[in-house]
């Protein structure tokens, strides 16, 4: 038998659009809701914890998280010399 329909898989259709507008016919990778050539073959972006882009750790988390906290420090230091610059 070769048309049971018991053994056809559910195919659901990607959910992207072409570039010519229309909806992308192809169906979908499994458990993803792109077909292969619209990201469903692949997570987006790199693994977490990947280091391939890591030159120098100057944009990692927690430096960013550090340079916005030393920021936010001088301009309290700022604020603050100014207002004891007004008692003069
Ligand atoms: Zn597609």
């Amino acid at each position: 038998m070769q048309n049971n329909p018991m053994q056809q898989e559910l195919k659901i259709t990607c959910f992207a659009k072409t570039r010519s507008g229309h909806p992308c016919k192809t169906s979908t990778v499994k458990g993803k809701k792109r077909c292969r050539m619209h990201g469903g073959a692949k997570g987006s972006g790199a693994p977490k914890g990947s280091k391939n882009a890591l030159k120098h750790g100057y944009y990692t988390k927690e430096n960013i998280a550090k340079r916005s906290e030393v920021h936010k420090l001088i301009k309290e230091w700022k604020t603050l010399s100014q207002e004891l610059e007004g008692d003069y």
